[in-house]
């Protein structure tokens, strides 16, 4: 279970995050949607803590993120401790992000036998079945440029699941892909959502909202405006603000 309780984010004087609070259930899928500039990217920030928190906090299976509590004081993890915290954090960018020199299989393989210390025997088998599964054991051994973008945003889906994180955050993951190429990564979040993993997912695809989010968030100027099942929050808005962001959407 992942929770944002109150978060407050600013960068100097310009508010991002007013008080933003949710709670995404083990398995469960959330889609958040906004305007450009309206926090999202920073709100996937501040739950693996690439951004700190102004005010509230965020806790993943019941673990503080970038703190530990010290009687009623916080005190901030150190940086090796929030890299661990990080492995179960798994984060999809819109720019892939992929090492370049690197295999398919290899890029998959990195962090579990790094920061977790697997053996890279074991997780190299694994790394293997995963490409299979988004679509790609046939590209184990090509690198980044070999690969559309479709494919090594694949790719980035299979390094973050080897890590097998309680969460898997995806910030605009279609956004910089041809039309073409769209369809083939959706399904495969899609398939990832049907096998349990928690995710959180900025996207403009609505379709993909409305078929597979338990909850749609939309979130404006830096606070939740809405939030609840697709039907409600995309059939029957209760806000103006939503009912104005759908429509330059749809
Ligand atoms: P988009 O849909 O365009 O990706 P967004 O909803 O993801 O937008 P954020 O990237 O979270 O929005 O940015 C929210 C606001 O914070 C924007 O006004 C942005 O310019 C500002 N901002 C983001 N990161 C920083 C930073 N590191 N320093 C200063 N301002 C920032
Ligand atoms: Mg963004």
């Amino acid at each position: 279970r992942v929770e944002l309780h109150d978060v407050h984010k600013a960068y100097g004087t310009l508010e991002v995050l007013r008080g933003v609070s949710l709670t995404l259930e083990p398995g469960s899928v959330t889609v958040v949607l906004g305007p450009s500039g309206s926090g999202k990217s920073t709100l996937l920030r501040v739950v693996n803590h690439l951004e700190k928190v102004d005010r509230g906090f965020v806790a993943v299976d019941g673990e503080l993120v970038g703190y530990r509590r010290r009687g009623r004081t916080l005190r901030e993890l150190t940086e090796r401790d929030v890299l661990r915290q990080r492995t179960r954090i798994g984060f999809v960018f819109q720019s892939f992000n992929l090492f370049p020199h690197l295999t398919a299989v290899e890029n998959v393989v990195e962090a579990p036998v790094a920061a977790q210390g697997r053996p890279r025997a074991e997780v190299e088998a694994e790394a293997r079945e995963l490409l299979a599964r988004v679509g790609l054991a046939d590209k184990a051994d090509a690198r980044p440029r070999q690969l559309s973008g479709g494919q090594q945003q694949r790719v980035a889906i299979a390094r973050a699941l080897a890590l097998r994180p309680s969460v898997l955050l995806f910030d605009e993951p279609t956004s910089a892909l041809d039309p073409e190429l769209v369809g083939e990564v959706l399904d495969v979040m899609k398939d990832v959502a049907r096998t349990g993993t928690t995710l959180l997912v900025v996207t403009h695809e609505i379709g993909f909202a409305r078929e597979v989010a338990d909850t749609v968030v939309l979130l404006d100027r830096g606070v939740v405006v809405e939030q609840g099942p697709p039907s409600q929050v995309l059939d029957a808005p209760r806000h103006e603000r939503t009912r104005a962001f759908l429509q330059k959407v749809l």
